[in-house]
Parts: structure tokens; C-alpha cells; sequence
């Protein structure tokens, strides 16, 4: 028998949620002309705040209050001082990083333990990262003066809300850029204390600029004539669209798209560890991540092993209330990714895999989905192919590690993988074959703003993080 743990939520008056949020445009806090949205709480469905919606107007109004920063105050001001500002930022989200776990575990949906241990911490640490190289440009190895391209237009994902926009100001900032960031439509609030922090920080107005709105107000963003670089993190599909709009103008491109990275076990892996990183490889952050390992190869001989193993851990995931400091698995971010979810699983089942899930009550409000495995799956099917962005992992087998090569690289991905073996030479003949970004070696998700992360293939090009970072915000 084990024992229950009592419950022990976050208090959600450290968010310090307000009724209505508004756009940050030229250093101010202003109503915007794309009418106002809602953001709910996706594990009850509450709304939490009203938020300002930006339109081409706004967009217009914001990509200028860029330039003119960019060209009198950010453009020209030596690396050393940029490094203050930024370094202040990484400072001020550490100490507001209470207020923005609740308020980000609110929106989101995901547990209070991810968004407090890796959300806001990666968030900080991005910050101080490229603080670190903004008086450094030089020796970055892109040539020895660098210069920043100007106005960058940048739309995120609602997955690792605060963090993705950190991923992409942090380095802009640092190399002498200015930027229009839009937030995703269901995640806007963590973005908007993040420009309310680049006040306190004292940055010039124009420097960042936010605009909550929906796919439309992105489009904007990428479609003005005035914006010199747009970087987008988001989905195969939008970005194929947003390649379009770009060719054959001047603007300067980066993508971070999807993934169906494969988690490869071998027979000699240490399988309590394998187990672990499987489980944090696709059921961390309910699975609405890039990167997830969401195909776990596994070596024939040990497959009973290891899935019985990974059935007994399953059953010990809590899931529900993500402000419950043991909650594992918070909700499902939209009812939409969850009609997506939905929709790919019972393609699974149609199509002839089993389906297994843990014995779990899910909670009667909010959007939910119980932590979920495949087995019987083929390389064909859908669940074998698409990002299904959800807690659901597709499991195949292999004999050989040319077969796992074989079978890892058979997508139209190419973002990240996993190898667990304990033999270190298997996994650098392994890791040199695979069409990846990433390759984790005995681990799975773990991020560093040291290391430079992007794709292969559909999953998009150009590198955030690391020394990489810069070049997609440097002219050279
Ligand atoms: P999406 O690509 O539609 O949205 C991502 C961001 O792009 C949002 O801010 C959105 O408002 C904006 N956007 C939408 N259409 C746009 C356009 N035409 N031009 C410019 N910006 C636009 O992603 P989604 O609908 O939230 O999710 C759909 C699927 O995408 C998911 O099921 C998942 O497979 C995948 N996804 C991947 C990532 C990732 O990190 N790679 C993140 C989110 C979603
Ligand atoms: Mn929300």
C-alpha cells in the first residue's frame, strides 16, 4: 500500500493576477485596436484576465517605436552597457520568480514544480547567458565587428510561455537588436510581467515591445515591411507559411518547428534510469513539447523489461492540480490541442496499436488527458508520424542499431533524440548517424543556455542558445 500525499497547493495570490492586462508598446502599457481576448485557466476553465489584442496598427505603431530605438538609443550603445540592462532583467525575473511560476502555472496549466524548477530558473539563466556576451561580440566567431540587423519580429508558442520568450530576447538584446514579441493567444500573462520587468529595469522604450493576439497579430509581425529579422517558434505548418511569406524579401529568417523525436533504448541500458528519462522524455509538461521523446525505440530483448517497468512508474504519476507542489501532470493547455490530442489517438486505436493508460480519475472540469502509451505500433502509423504535442508515447522495437538509426531518422523531424546504452562508444556511433539537433546521451530534456538547440528537416533551422544563438541576430 502506499500513502496518499495531503494536498499542498501553491497560494495563487503570489501571481498577483490582475483582471486586465495591456499591451507594452514603446515603454508604456496601452489598450490596443485588435479588441480585447480572454485567457482561462485550462485546468478549470475559469477566466483569469481580459488581455489587449493587437492589430496591424498596433503592430505598426510597435515595429516603429522599435526602429527609432533601435537607431537613437539600443543600435548605438556600446555592448557593455547593453549587458547591464539585460544582466538586470535575469535579475529581476529571479526575484519575481514566485509571482511568475504561480501566474505562469495558471495560464499554462502545467505543475507549479516545472514552471518553479525549469520554466523561470531556464528563463533567468537565458538572460544572464547573453548578458555575459553582450560586450563580446566580437570573439563570437562571426567575424570581428558584428553588427546587430535592427527590428526583430518574434512569435512564440504557449508550451514554455516565459521561456521561449526569453530564448529569443535574451540573445536579440545582447547582440543590438530591438523587438516585437508576440506571445501565444492562450499564454499572454507571463509575457506581459516580463515587459512590466523591462520597465523596472529601466530599458529605453521601443527596445521590447509586446502584443498579445492571435494568429493574425503574428502575421502582422512577420508581414511589416520594417521588421529586419523574424524568428518563430511554433508548429511545421505556420512555419511552412510564415517561409513563404518570407521568401524573396530581405528579411532574415529562423524557425524552431516541430518534432517525433525518437528515445533509443539498447539492451545493455541501466533500465530504472531509461525509465526515468522516457517518462520525463514525453510526460514532462504534459507532453506539449518540441522535443519530446515521443517514440521510444526499444530493443526487442528487453521490451517486456522495460514496459513493465515503465507501466509500474505511470501508475505513480498525480495528476491535477497544477498549483499542487506534487502535482506531475497539470492540464492539457487548450480544449483545441486537446481535440488534436483527441483525434490522434483514436486514430491510433483505429489504425491497430494497443492503447494503455494508467488508472486515473480525471478532474471533472478543465481540459485532461491521462498520461498514455501505444504499443503494437508501425512505422506508418499516424501516431508514428505526427507530433501529437500531448502526454502519448508511441512505442516501437529494434534488433539491431542500424535498425534503430533507420527507424529514428524515418521522419520528417529531425529536432532532438535520445540514446541509453552504457557503452560510450555505441553512443557516439549512434549519435553521429542521427538526423537530430539534439542527441541526449542517458538523459532527456535537459537544457542548458549554453548549448545550442534548433532542428534538422521540418523541424526548422537556425540555433537558440549558446554562442550559436547570436548569429540569428547578427549581421556578418
Ligand atoms: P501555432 O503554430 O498555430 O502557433 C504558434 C504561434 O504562432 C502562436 O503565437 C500563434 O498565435 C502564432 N501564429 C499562428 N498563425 C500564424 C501565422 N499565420 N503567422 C504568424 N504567426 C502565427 O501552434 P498551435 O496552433 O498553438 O499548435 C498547433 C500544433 O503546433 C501543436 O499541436 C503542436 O504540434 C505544434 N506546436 C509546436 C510547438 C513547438 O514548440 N515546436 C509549439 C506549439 C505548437
Ligand atoms: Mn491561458
Amino acid at each position: 500500500m502506499s500513502w496518499e500525499y495531503a494536498p499542498a497547493p501553491e497560494s495563487r495570490e503570489t501571481a498577483r493576477l490582475k483582471s486586465s492586462y495591456q499591451m507594452f508598446v514603446d515603454g508604456e502599457f496601452v489598450d490596443g485596436n485588435g479588441g480585447a481576448f480572454k485567457s482561462v485557466n485550462p485546468a478549470t476553465e475559469e477566466v483569469l484576465a481580459e488581455v489587449a489584442g493587437a492589430d496591424a496598427t498596433d503592430v505598426d505603431r510597435a515595429v516603429c517605436a522599435a526602429r527609432r530605438a533601435y537607431e537613437r538609443v539600443w543600435g548605438p550603445m556600446p555592448g557593455r552597457e547593453r549587458a547591464k540592462y539585460v544582466f538586470r532583467i535575469a535579475r529581476l525575473i529571479q526575484e519575481r520568480a514566485r509571482e511568475l511560476a504561480v501566474l505562469e502555472s495558471l495560464d499554462n496549466g502545467k505543475p507549479i514544480k516545472e514552471s518553479r524548477d525549469v520554466d523561470i530558473p531556464l528563463a533567468a539563466a537565458h538572460f544572464f547567458y547573453y548578458a555575459g556576451w553582450a560586450d563580446k561580440l566580437e570573439h563570437a566567431g562571426f567575424g570581428s565587428n558584428p553588427r546587430p540587423l535592427g527590428v526583430a519580429g518574434q512569435v512564440i508558442p504557449w508550451n514554455f510561455p516565459l521561456m521561449m520568450a526569453a530564448w529569443k530576447l535574451a540573445p536579440a538584446l545582447a547582440a543590438g537588436n530591438t523587438c516585437v514579441l508576440k506571445p501565444a493567444e492562450t499564454t499572454p500573462l507571463t509575457a506581459l510581467v516580463l515587459a512590466e520587468i523591462c520597465q523596472q529595469a529601466g530599458l529605453p522604450p521601443g527596445v521590447v515591445n509586446v502584443l498579445p493576439g492571435g494568429g493574425d497579430t503574428g502575421e502582422a509581425v512577420v508581414a511589416h515591411v520594417d521588421v529586419d529579422k523574424v524568428a518563430f517558434t511554433g508548429s511545421t505548418e505556420v512555419g511552412k507559411a510564415i517561409a513563404r511569406q518570407v521568401a524573396g524579401t530581405r528579411k532574415r529568417l529562423t524557425l524552431e518547428l516541430g518534432g517525433k523525436a525518437a528515445n533509443i533504448v539498447f539492451d545493455d541500458a541501466p533500465i530504472d534510469q531509461a525509465v526515468e528519462g522516457i517518462v520525463n522524455g514525453i510526460y514532462f509538461n504534459q507532453g506539449h513539447v518540441c522535443c519530446a521523446g515521443s517514440r521510444l525505440l526499444v530493443q526487442e530483448s528487453i521490451a517486456g523489461d522495460v514496459l513493465s517497468a515503465l507501466k509500474d512508474r505511470l501508475q505513480t504519476l498525480r495528476l491535477g492540480d497544477p498549483l499542487d507542489k506534487n502535482t506531475d501532470v497539470g492540464a492539457i493547455n487548450s480544449a483545441e490541442q486537446l481535440a488534436r490530442i483527441q483525434e490522434l489517438t483514436a486514430a491510433g486505436d483505429a489504425e491497430g496499436a494497443t492503447r494503455w493508460s494508467p488508472s486515473c480519475q480525471l478532474p471533472d472540469r478543465g481540459y485532461w488527458f491521462p498520461p498514455t502509451l501505444f504499443t503494437g505500433v508501425t512505422q506508418a502509423h499516424r501516431i508514428a508520424r505526427e507530433e501529437i504535442f500531448g502526454p502519448v508515447l508511441s512505442v516501437l522495437t529494434f534488433r539491431t542499431p542500424d535498425e534503430a538509426v533507420a527507424k529514428a531518422n524515418n521522419t520528417p523531424y529531425g529536432l532532438s533524440a535520445g540514446v541509453w546504452t552504457e557503452k560510450g562508444s555505441r553512443i557516439l556511433h549512434v549519435a553521429q548517424r542521427l538526423r537530430a539537433g539534439v542527441v541526449w546521451a542517458n538523459t532527456f530534456n535537459r537544457f542548458d543556455p549554453a548549448s545550442p538547440f534548433g532542428g534538422y528537416k521540418e523541424s526548422g533551422f537556425g540555433r537558440e542558445g549558446g554562442r550559436h544563438g547570436l548569429e540569428a541576430y547578427l549581421a556578418h
